[in-house]
């Protein structure tokens, strides 16, 4: 099949690497020019692990390319994915279609031929009608489609969500659509798993209600945290007992600072607000967009408390800035409320992040950064875990205490044990745990 991927970032990359693995002809589009003038050299926009591999080897064997012109892309496309971003609009925070609807408008006047049109971005429900709208108001004499396929995939694990999902999700009521897309999806690599073929509309939703349902259940536990260190209990204990019953499952129940990101902020809000405009009240999902907001900047306020209820003109060594861990992704991160709090407080905020720091700039200019986890401790009022990535699990925290003016570690990801932290000398702050400072 020939398939065009028109945006390629986080999504659509990966998914036009994965779909050239797969033995498809893949054309991938950007309209940001150095991306793809990089991209044809083969050097990734994005640190997202095992990507510049797969990308260089579909290069290589000609399956993938990569162009800024959707002319030269869709000619003689069996199908055209659309995998730009929908960011909260800063005005009201509705899903912004502003991206999606001109990728539309493009494939109406670019086509050469019968096209699927295939939204993998998340979109609003609804948004599969307007594309459709779009692209038949053009008047041409082509057949097209539209599909909802919606991506799960989590950054970090990109590759294998992509190529091993839980299920492929293809909104359509057309024959002739599914038929092409269930070729796509047809080859060897995704054999054995799940294809629900749903209504358009319920393809949409189902993406927004597994978002909100994710981000339910992170602030559930970080809820059960809270209430943990009240009554004494460990939340790890909790998350785990009650994870054992196959109905609750054990995943997505590590309590820490709040969920971020591109997609669980954005999502929440974006599928509270589209429930508004049908008359529909989400009152679960608007709790949960609350209580996780309050959270990020209380968890600053824990950092206040560790360090005896002040921080100003303390140097506060932050480890850990992206929204988790293996990702360069800084967008949404809770490193960025938090760091903002604790300078609103008057620290001096120092950091360090194994891929982030460069996206971290761009957002967070009054910053230190350094290259190096224990250089970012030196002389440190407290020692903050913002992100949990495994090279922070495997730091040596003697090494670590050997630097800091003061002994203080606040573990917002609980990564450590407390035992191993106590060792090392430091009093340490953790999450749903009793805390030894
Ligand atoms: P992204 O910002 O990383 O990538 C979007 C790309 O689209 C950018 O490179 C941008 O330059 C390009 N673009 C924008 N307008 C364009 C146009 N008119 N023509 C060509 N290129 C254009 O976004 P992302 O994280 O890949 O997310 C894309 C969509 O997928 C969003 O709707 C998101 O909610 C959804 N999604 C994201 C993830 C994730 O983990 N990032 C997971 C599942 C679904």
């Amino acid at each position: 099949m020939k398939i065009v991927i028109i945006g390629s970032g986080y999504v659509g990359l990966v998914a036009g690497a994965c779909f050239a693995e797969t033995g498809n002809e893949v054309v991938c589009v950007d309209n940001n020019e150095a991306k793809i003038e990089r991209l044809r050299k083969g050097i990734m926009p994005i640190y997202e692990p095992g990507l510049d591999v797969l990308v260089k080897t579909n290069l290589a064997a000609g399956r993938l390319s990569f162009t800024q012109d959707l002319s030269e892309a869709v000619r003689d496309a069996d199908a055209a994915f659309i995998a730009v971003g929908t960011p909260p609009r800063a005005t009201d925070g509705h899903a912004d279609m502003k991206y999606v609807y001109a990728v539309a408008r493009s494939l109406a006047e670019k086509a050469t031929g019968d096209l699927v049109v295939v939204n993998k971005s998340t979109v609003p429900v609804g948004t599969g009608d307007e594309v459709e709208r779009i692209l038949r108001a053009a008047g041409r004499d082509i057949r097209f489609s539209v599909v909802s396929n919606p991506e799960f995939l989590r950054e970090g694990v990109a590759i294998n969500d992509f190529m091993r999902p839980d299920r492929i999700v293809i909104g359509s009521e057309d024959e002739w659509a599914r038929e092409i897309i269930s070729r796509i999806y047809d080859a060897g690599a995704f054999e054995g798993v799940p294809i629900l073929q749903t209504s358009r509309r319920s393809a949409e939703l189902l993406k927004y209600a597994a978002n909100a349902f994710l981000a339910m259940k992170i602030t559930f536990i970080n809820e059960i945290a809270d209430l943990c260190e009240a009554v004494g209990g460990d939340v790890r204990d909790v998350a785990h007992g009650i994870g054992l019953d196959s109905r609750i499952g054990e995943k997505f129940l590590n309590a820490g600072p709040g969920y971020g990101g591109s997609c669980f902020p954005k999502d929440t809000l974006a599928i509270s607000k589209t429930a508004r405009d049908y008359r529909v009240q989400l009152r679960t999902v608007e709790t949960v967009i609350q209580v996780n907001e309050h959270r990020k900047r209380a968890m600053a306020l824990r950092v206040v408390d560790a360090c005896n209820g002040n921080v100003r003109g303390k140097t506060i060594a932050v480890l850990g800035l992206a929204f988790k861990a293996d990702t360069d992704d800084m967008r949404d991160s809770p490193a960025i409320p938090v760091i903002q709090a604790l300078q609103d407080f008057g620290a001096i905020v120092r950091a360090y992040d194994p891929e982030a720091m460069d996206n971290a700039r761009a957002i967070l200019g009054n910053v230190e950064y350094v290259n190096d986890p224990y250089d970012v401790a030196n002389g440190a009022d407290a020692v903050v875990v913002l992100t949990e990535w495994s090279a922070f699990r495997d730091l040596n925290l003697q090494k670590l205490r050997s630097r800091v003016r003061l002994p203080l570690l606040v573990d917002l990801r609980n990564i450590y044990d407390e035992e191993a932290v106590t060792e090392a000398g430091f009093e340490y702050w953790c999450i749903g745990r009793k805390n030894t400072g």
